[in-house]
């Protein structure tokens, strides 16, 4: 038989198997047909592999190509395709881009992405799926329903707790969109629009998400002094309902909660001991990307935006705002501006460097960034610790995610500064387990593929082997590894020599092109 690819004398990371062992894979019709011997077998397409790992494609369980709609804008999202990333799941923290109940509910992106130009035609989930298999897509896409987008969608602009009738609709149009395919249902806590949630809420749609085997993601309220707290929060909302909890980009936020990893993890231990189906995504970066806003204490943004900018500019509102501020032990000062869409200049500018400028106090600084943005900050923190960082991507119960989205290598040039986990996530964490050994490249390769797609009810994908969907990926053990920093993020991966998409070569390093887009939008 006639292959379309062959990859001949690879070393084989199957991701099921606990060693890597040589063998040749034959890939026709999108699909991954024998693995093993293949001497004599012809094919259109022969990939020497000698010397090289091949893996299954890297699925990324935490992507924000959707809420910061470069979805929509690079739909090629070549800087996640020439990291190996072959899926993606989007929909997180609390926000997606369907359904939308009223044209309110996009709102829930603001935070992270202006609206303006965006081309958004669709309403239900099933609309959305439908435009977007039409897109050219790089990499396959999987969506979860932002409870945010939903709520905000039916409650407007209002921070509130929802009625029983709109607890109702808002599950109605969640069993609509799994129809259509949506994967699960995401919670962003932290945010203003959805820290005023009743738990008699979350409950309820995490017991709809669990009848529909589903999965529920969650970006906790707190990632830093009341992270214990927090945890227990999701943990207690899993157990109730049944549902399988995925922790969205687990960390501990500020030298002065690091001291609580150790009780962080053993509330997740135990509660694995207990049956809950618990588990998380981790990206191995210290440094954090994060809306402006919610540095400030939760009552100063509860309200929206509009709330934010008049707390700013309310006397008394102002000066309780800033001695809270001070009173956090993390260094304000170094955190520095990533995008700030309405006001281009401050990007790249820490506090300290804007406090100074203004003959100001950094809390007073943080104050009129948002204000100067229009609350529209984004910035990067070094706040993380390398030692957690490591304990965590080692954790038995952590998979790898971007947290990040897709991008090109142009962007820079009007869009400001991203985190280079967009563009380096997944050949980081392969170079930390060749240089820093944190575990076998075996174990490492599972936490990328099969055992995130266990984790996330995807059936097909996450393994080298016979009849599953031939997304593999290819690449250099000895040079493995990212170019992207803060201050030049937009730089490719080394290492990856191929990356197949649906049985098509997507991207392939020698011939430096980013090729044919073959992703689908898939569904469980
Ligand atoms: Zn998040």
């Amino acid at each position: 038989m006639t292959f379309d690819i062959l990859i001949r004398n690879g070393n084989v990371l199957d991701g099921i198997a606990d060693k890597a062992y040589s063998a040749d894979i034959g890939i026709s019709g999108g699909m991954i047909k024998s693995v093993g011997n293949l001497r004599g077998a012809r094919a259109v397409q022969t990939i020497p592999a000698d010397g090289l790992f091949v893996a299954p494609g890297f699925i990324d369980p935490q992507n924000h190509s959707d809420s910061y709609l470069t979805l929509l804008e690079i739909p090629s999202m070549d800087s996640l395709v020439t990291q190996g990333i072959t899926t993606i799941i989007v929909g997180h923290c609390g926000t997606s881009l369907a359904p939308l109940a009223s044209p309110e509910a996009l709102k829930s992106i603001q935070k992270w992405h202006s609206l303006v130009g965006a081309n958004i035609n669709w309403q239900t989930y099933a609309e959305y799926a439908k435009i977007l298999s039409h897109y050219p897509l790089g990499a396959n896409v999987m969506g979860l329903v932002g409870h945010a987008t939903v709520r905000r969608g039916l409650l407007g602009d209002q921070v509130r707790t929802a009625t029983v009738e709109e607890i109702a609709m808002i599950e109605k149009m969640l069993l609509d969109s799994f129809d259509a395919g949506a994967i699960g249902v995401s919670f962003g806590l932290v945010y203003a629009h959805e820290v005023n949630s009743s738990k008699q809420e979350l409950v309820s749609v995490a017991k709809m998400t669990a009848a529909r085997d589903k999965i529920l993601s969650v970006h906790l309220r707190s990632e830093g002094s009341a992270v214990v707290p927090a945890l227990q929060e999701v943990i207690e909302i899993a157990q109730e309902s049944g549902a399988s909890l995925k922790i969205s980009h687990f960390k501990i936020r500020g030298q002065k909660n690091y001291h609580y990893l150790e009780e962080a993890l053993s509330v997740i231990d135990r509660a694995y001991q207990r049956g809950v189906n618990v588990f998380f995504d981790v990206y191995p970066y210290t440094t954090s990307w994060t809306v402006l806003y919610t540095y400030l204490p939760k009552w100063a943004y509860e309200g929206g935006r509009k709330a934010i900018l008049q707390n700013i500019n309310d006397r008394t509102s102002r000066q309780k705002i800033l001695a809270h501020l001070s009173s956090q032990e993390s260094n304000l000062g170094s955190i520095f501006i990533a995008t700030s869409e309405t006001n281009p200049g401050l990007t790249g500018k820490t506090l300290a460097q804007i406090a100074a400028n203004q003959e100001v106090s950094v809390e007073e600084a943080l104050l009129n960034t948002l204000e100067a943005t229009a609350t529209h900050a984004i910035v990067f923190d070094r706040n993380l610790s390398e030692e957690i960082m490591t304990t965590l991507l080692k954790h038995p119960l952590s998979i790898i995610g971007t947290d990040g989205a897709g991008y090109d290598f142009s962007y820079s040039s009007f869009h400001g500064l991203v985190h280079p986990r967009c563009f380096g996530t997944m050949p980081r964490f392969l170079s930390l387990v060749r240089d820093k050994k944190i575990m076998s490249w075996e174990e490492a390769v599972k936490k990328m593929t099969s055992r995130t797609a266990d984790k996330m009810g995807i059936k097909n994908r996450g393994r080298i082997a016979a009849g599953m969907a031939a997304d593999v990926v290819v690449f250099d053990p000895h040079s493995i590894g990212s170019r992207a920093t803060y201050e030049n993020p937009y730089q490719q991966a080394d290492g990856l020599s191929y990356v197949i998409v649906n049985g098509r070569v997507s991207f392939a390093y020698r011939e430096s092109v980013v090729g044919v887009p073959t992703g689908l939008i898939l569904r469980t």
